[in-house]
């Protein structure tokens, strides 16, 4: 291998970048690899000092995005990130928001244009690996699809990553951790889980141990304090986190490089 091994994670919020890929982030930096998240938007929708929301009064889009991109650069530093991109697109707000609407939203930002400036990243980093959201954004957030939209889109017209991953949460793993909470009295009697949430265990093509890193997992997520009602891992008990945490899941999309159908590495054939 002539090119230094890198990973390149696609998030759409300070914040998006810890459940998901915080260990993976953590377990590859340690292991030398060389890290790179990219966050495309400041997370102006984000709450406000005291909970206020987007929308209502007392709300400073701007101020949000100042304390979001500084709890992002410390939640960075606790999983030892080697580089932090901002591609600095307005937050549109979860589906259905007044924000969805303002012509700077990310979400509005044509695909080519947002997708060219990503294109310019791979290029300089040159990343094997590449992991975003699926085409639903996980959960049908307007800028998850966005940057999942953007991520294909520059992996084609750079032709760079070799290996091109979705992020994913196991049906079953949710199951069985909801019912480990209702047993224990942590669930709230009013939820039910939808049968169809998250991904079907079948298509998780790639599980990574990622225990070892749990606290830094734990330390990034608390960094992000001003989102933490919005945030209910921060409020599970400690073993309830650590069965959340320690494994991360992926779908593989694209490989050309030989590696098994299930594998526990995401630069298996890279190495
Ligand atoms: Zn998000």
């Amino acid at each position: 291998m002539d090119r230094e091994l890198t990973l390149m994670a696609v998030h759409a919020h300070p914040d998006d970048e810890v459940i998901g890929t915080g260990g993976i982030l953590a377990k590859y930096t340690a292991q030398g690899i060389r890290t790179v998240l990219v966050t495309c938007t400041n997370g102006e929708q984000g709450d406000g000092p005291g909970g206020v929301k987007p929308g209502e009064p007392g709300h400073d889009d701007a101020a949000v995005a100042e304390r979001r991109l500084a709890e992002l650069r410390e939640s960075v530093a606790h999983l030892g990130i080697d580089h932090l991109e901002l591609l600095g697109y307005r937050d549109s707000g979860m589906d259905g928001w007044d924000g969805n609407g303002h012509p700077d939203a990310f979400a509005n930002v044509p695909v080519e244009t947002a997708a060219g400036r990503l294109a310019a990243l791979m290029e300089r980093y040159r990343p094997q690996v590449v992991v975003t959201y699926d085409e639903n954004g996980n959960y049908g957030h307007p800028d998850h699809i966005q940057a999942h939209r953007i991520a294909v889109a520059a992996a084609e017209k750079t032709g760079i990553p070799d290996k091109f991953y979705y992020t994913a949460v196991p049906r079953e793993g949710i199951r069985q951790m909801f019912e480990f909470m209702r047993a224990n009295g942590m669930a709230p009697d009013d939820f039910e889980l939808p049968d169809d949430f998250g991904t079907p265990d079948e298509l998780i093509t790639s599980v990574v141990d990622v225990s070892p890193y749990v606290e830094n997992k734990l330390k990034a997520l608390a960094a992000h304090a001003s989102q933490g009602e919005n945030i209910p891992f921060l409020r599970m008990p400690p073993e309830a986190q650590h069965q959340a945490f320690s494994r991360e899941y992926f779908i593989r999309t694209t490989s050309r490089v030989a590696a098994p159908d299930h594998e526990d590495d995401l630069f298996a054939g890279l190495r």
